[in-house]
């Protein structure tokens, strides 16, 4: 990533600490979304990413994928599909249960999400421990989608998930460490 849209990008993204529980450096982007020339850049370097992967579907993880990977898919003339926190979703689902560092998480994904053999991006705000974008990517897989790469804006190398997901088969790019 280009070092000054990377260094814009972060002067816009807010550090919360011990949100929501002590011990949590937060990192809020409400105010990268509430600047709307840095949210363009933003979402110009998303499409820009995405577009040379030839996705069929952009697939956004709850909540904030929801905010990026819309615009990104209108942007990109494809699909967007929504990952959910368990129990949001009406029709039928396919789920994955994650570990949290207390506790765990499921997801769900309508059966009709994807058709076998389609190019999905996942797209999310911020990659900390990966546990979120892996189960994203199972539930793709689930119903035979190719995940081609997850796309956030941070990631927290420190947390491991990067190495992780790549380790696990899933290429993850992002525009801020
Ligand atoms: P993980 O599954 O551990 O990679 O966590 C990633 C998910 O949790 C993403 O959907 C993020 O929105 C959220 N998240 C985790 N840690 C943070 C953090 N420090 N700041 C902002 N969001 C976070």
């Amino acid at each position: 990533m280009n070092d000054s849209i990377s260094n814009y990008l972060r002067s816009h993204i807010r550090t919360v600490p011990d949100w929501p529980a002590p011990g949590v450096q937060f990192r809020d982007i409400t105010p990268l979304l509430q600047d709307p020339t840095v949210f363009r850049v933003l979402i110009d370097a998303f499409v820009a990413r995405a577009r040379t992967h030839k996705p069929d579907v952009v697939a956004g993880l709850d909540a904030r994928g929801f905010i990026l990977g819309s615009v990104v898919a209108y942007q990109l003339g494809v699909g967007f599909v929504p990952i959910r926190k368990k129990g949001k979703l009406p029709f039928t689902t396919v789920e994955e249960t994650y570990e949290l560092e207390y506790g765990s998480a499921t997801v769900e994904l309508h059966t009709d999400a994807v058709k076998p053999g389609q190019r999905v991006v996942l797209v999310d705000d911020l990659i900390a421990t990966g546990g979120t974008m892996m189960a994203g990517k199972k539930l793709l897989e689930k119903l035979g989608g190719v995940v081609v790469e997850g796309c956030a804006i941070v990631d927290l190398p420190e947390l491991g998930g990067s190495k992780k997901l790549r380790e696990g088969g899933l290429d993850v790019f992002n525009f801020v460490d």
